[in-house]
This record gives structure tokens, C-alpha cells and sequence, in this order.
């Protein structure tokens, strides 16, 4: 295939990206396959020849779609959102039909340049303090595993990268029991360990105790280990818990521990200010992260990292062998220097499309319907017999489950997924098993949303 090729098929997958879209409603929301049926489809090795592209499209029709889990499609409610709003699919076709590696300034100085501005305009746009620089990572996993890697450092005056860890002080970390797995992986891949995360028991609201993480804190200093940072909850992945960011931060700080705050889902709302009261006092974190990929529409991947002062993190992670430096202007910023990998895609070029084609009151409605029409969905099923709301909304997630137990909301939830109408997805919240809800597709509207309830009404039947 060469570039002519590609102009005319580039036009024919942007007619089936129409087509596909306009078909989601129609479409079961979760794959209905099994393991192994699509990999039974392929041939074993590659071909030796080149195939005609008709032929490789017609493939893709006939074997991809129908086993894809419709992650657009306006009735996911499972997991989080993964919005891929359409101006920001386009900024990706842009950024892919250049292909630029953003390593340093030199090598992409659009990309580098647009990346620190919208870093600013989303700064404003969630209300934090003025300090606040930022970066973009792929996920918020990276993002923390970059927050996490700077504590170890800092803990340890900057030894571990230079002599190893093996020599040096047991380390031990912070977080509530309602942080995201991304934290324990930070924890075990920066060589601090599982064992040295410690979780702080939650209150009633599922927040962090502030007291019983300073009592542990003062515990394991005790015991000669040496407290390194803290990780706050602003949206947890099970059922949306919000630690208290201020008394927790203000524990955090009278111990000297730096905190990193994961709002990977629960940031975006921060753009409407009547959500901020849920994060009151992160301006006292040193890095939050949030994933714009998620509930903002800006396409996977694209996660913020804002921090108060990147130099911490610079120190950690940037390298600047002879071979990546930019002669003559190495007072500029490379943000390869503030992430783990070297090579960066362009993703602030779809940052800067999404925020200017829905505009911030635009995006704030968005989150706002989602919020309410999570609330009326929640009523709507807490009317319905043997229905028991298990978690109140947080934002725009909520859980449920059958008053007859584990074994019927399993069952329940197995059928709401086979008959595909919608896609939930479970936890467990109170010692028992729980189904999900999480309002955010990006073209959900409030049908889309109440159809749980009709489904959940009708599948139920013979459960209890
Ligand atoms: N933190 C929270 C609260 C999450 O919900 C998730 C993923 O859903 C993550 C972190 C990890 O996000 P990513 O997939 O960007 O690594």
C-alpha cells in the first residue's frame, strides 16, 4: 500500500467509522464470544506475499466487530469510560498520519509546545492552584508508578537509582484499601513492596481515617522503617470513594511525606465547581492525575499529570545521554525527562481539539446529565422489589444488588450481559458481591440510562 492507496482507503474507513457508530445501538454491548473463536479464525504464521487490502478489510469486517466489546456504545456502563469523542478520533487521525515521535522538543516542537499549553488550560479548567505544571502519560498507571518512583527517591536522598536497593531502609507507603491496583503495582515495581504498602482503614464514607494514618506513620518510624509518601483516593474504581484530600494532606505534610492523588476517573467532573468540594485541599497535593481518556472524550490513551514542582520528578526519571541532547537549548523542556518512557505520541494535539469542539460548558453538561440521570436511575431501581441500593452515588457511580444474595446478583449480572442490552460490571462493597453502575458514555442519553432499569426489571424475574 502507498500514500495514494492509503487516501482512498482512508476515506472508505471513515465511511465504516460512520456506519459502525451509527450501528452501536443495534449492537450487543459486551463481545458475545468465547476465548479462542477469534484466534481460531487466523492462519497460524504470516502470508509470504502481499495480500490485496480488499481482501484484509473484508477480514476485519467479517471477524472483528462482532467480537468487540462496544466501548462507544451508549449503554457501556461497566468499569469506567473510555470516551473517544469524535473531534478527538480526528485529532488521533492527524497525529497518527504524521507520526511524529514527541520525545524531545527538537523532534516535535508543535507537540511539546501544545502539550504545556493545554496543560495550563486544563489546570484552570479543574479550579487547581496556579503552580500546578503538568505532563501527559499514557495511563494513570504510569503516572503513578512516575509519583511513586519520585517518593522512593526523595525517601532515600536519591540512592535508589544510584546504588540499588538492596542496601537501603525498608520504605513504606500509604493509601486506603479504595485505591486503585495501579498504586500496589507502583508499589512492587518500584522495589518498595507489597508488604510496605500499608492500608489505612476507611470510615463509614469509605475515607481514609486521617488519625490512623498518622498513627501508622508514627508506628513504622518506630520500628526504623521510613515513611515515604502518601496516595489519596478522589474516585475509587470499586464504588467512586473520595478520601478527605485536606485532613489527609495536612497529616501527610506534618510528617514531611509528599502526596500523589489519583482522580483517574473522578477529575474530569472537577470541571463542573460544584463537584470541587469532593477534592477540597488537593492544592496541597505534589501530583494528581487524571485521565482526560476517560470520562473527558479525549480518545485512549491520555492521562494528566499535574505537579507542584516537577523538579523531584525530572531528578528520578530524566536522563540526557549525548545522543538526546538539544545543542545549544537544553533549558528547554523534553518531557521525555518527566515520564518513564522515552518515546511519547502526540496526545495533546486531541486534548486541544476536544476542549475547543465541545467547549468547557459543553463538557460540564455532559458530566452533569451523567450525574443526574445516575441519581434517577438509582431511584428507579431502589423502587423495584428485592433491589438493594449497596452504594450511593459517587458522581455518576453507584452499586446494587439482589436482596437474595451473592449467588442471584451473580446470576443477574451474567444475564444483563449475555442479553446485551447493556454492560455492567461487579465488585464487591459491604462483604458482598455488587453490581456497578457507572454513568459516562459520551452519547448516552437518559434513555440510554434508564434502559437498566427495564432490564434489570425484566431479567430479575425467577432470581429471587
Ligand atoms: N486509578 C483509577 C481510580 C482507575 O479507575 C484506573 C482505571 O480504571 C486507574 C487508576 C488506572 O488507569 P489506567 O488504565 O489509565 O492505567
Amino acid at each position: 500500500m502507498d500514500h495514494d492507496e492509503l487516501r482512498e482507503w482512508s476515506k472508505r474507513a471513515a465511511d465504516w467509522v460512520h456506519d459502525y457508530h451509527a450501528s452501536l445501538r443495534d449492537r450487543p454491548v459486551r463481545a458475545q464470544v468465547g476465548p479462542g473463536q477469534v484466534a481460531a479464525q487466523l492462519p497460524t504464521s504470516a502470508p509470504e506475499s502481499a495480500e490485496p487490502m480488499e481482501q484484509i478489510i473484508s477480514d476485519f469486517d467479517r471477524i472483528v466487530p462482532g467480537a468487540m466489546t462496544h466501548w462507544q456504545h451508549p449503554r457501556f456502563f461497566a468499569y469506567f469510560p473510555a470516551n473517544a469523542a469524535p473531534a478527538s478520533m480526528l485529532a488521533e487521525q492527524l497525529a497518527n498520519g504524521m507520526a511524529a515521535q514527541a520525545m524531545l522538543w527538537q523532534t516535535a516542537p508543535a507537540a511539546n509546545e501544545i502539550e504545556s499549553v493545554m496543560m495550563g488550560w486544563l489546570r484552570d479548567a479543574l479550579g487547581l492552584a496556579d503552580h500546578f505544571t503538568g505532563t501527559i502519560h499514557d495511563s494513570a498507571t504510569t503516572a503513578t508508578l512516575s509519583a511513586v518512583l519520585t517518593m522512593r527517591e526523595q525517601a532515600l536522598g536519591w540512592e535508589g537509582n544510584k546504588a540499588g536497593l538492596s542496601a537501603l531502609p525498608r520504605l513504606r507507603l500509604y493509601a486506603s484499601a479504595e485505591t486503585h491496583s495501579s498504586v500496589d503495582k507502583a508499589a512492587r515495581i518500584a522495589g518498595i513492596g507489597q508488604e510496605n504498602l500499608i492500608k489505612i482503614p476507611t470510615d463509614m464514607h469509605d475515607a481514609m481515617k486521617p488519625g490512623a494514618l498518622a498513627g501508622a506513620i508514627r508506628a513504622d518510624r518506630a520500628e526504623g522503617y521510613v515513611p515515604t509518601g502518601l496516595i489519596l483516593c478522589a474516585g475509587g474504581t470499586a464504588i467512586g470513594a473520595f478520601d478527605r484530600i485536606a485532613d489527609t494532606i495536612e497529616v501527610a505534610k506534618s510528617e514531611g511525606l509528599p502526596v500523589h492523588v489519583d482522580a483517574a476517573w473522578g477529575g474530569s467532573a472537577m470541571i463542573c465547581p460544584e463537584f470541587r468540594n469532593l477534592w477540597e485541599g488537593v492544592d496541597g497535593a505534589d501530583s494528581i492525575v487524571f485521565n482526560p481518556h476517560k470520562w473527558l472524550g479525549a480518545q485512549f490513551d491520555c492521562a494528566v499529570q499535574f505537579l507542584a514542582d516537577p523538579a523531584p520528578q525530572i531528578r528520578t526519571l530524566g536522563l540526557r545521554p549525548d545522543y538526546l541532547q538539544t545543542l545549544g537549548r537544553d533549558e528547554i523542556v523534553n518531557y521525555n525527562e518527566w515520564t518513564v518512557p522515552l518515546g511519547r505520541r502526540f496526545r495533546a494535539l486531541k486534548l486541544w481539539f476536544v476542549l475547543r469542539a465541545y467547549g468547557l460548558e459543553g463538557l460540564r453538561n455532559r458530566i452533569r446529565n451523567h450525574v443526574a440521570w445516575s441519581r434517577e436511575l438509582r431511584d428507579a431501581l431502589a423502587a423495584l422489589p428485592e433491589v438493594e441500593i449497596v452504594t450511593e452515588p459517587n458522581l455518576s457511580l453507584f452499586s446494587f444488588a439482589l436482596s437474595s444474595g451473592d449467588r442471584a446478583t451473580e446470576e443477574l449480572l451474567a444475564r444483563i450481559n449475555d442479553d446485551g442490552r447493556v454492560y455492567l460490571t461487579q465488585t464487591r462493597a459491604r462483604g458482598r458481591f455488587v453490581i456497578r453502575v457507572q454513568v459516562g458514555q459520551f452519547d448516552c442519553t437518559r434513555e440510554d440510562v434508564m434502559t437498566v432499569r427495564d432490564v434489570v426489571a425484566e431479567l430479575k424475574e425467577g432470581l429471587e
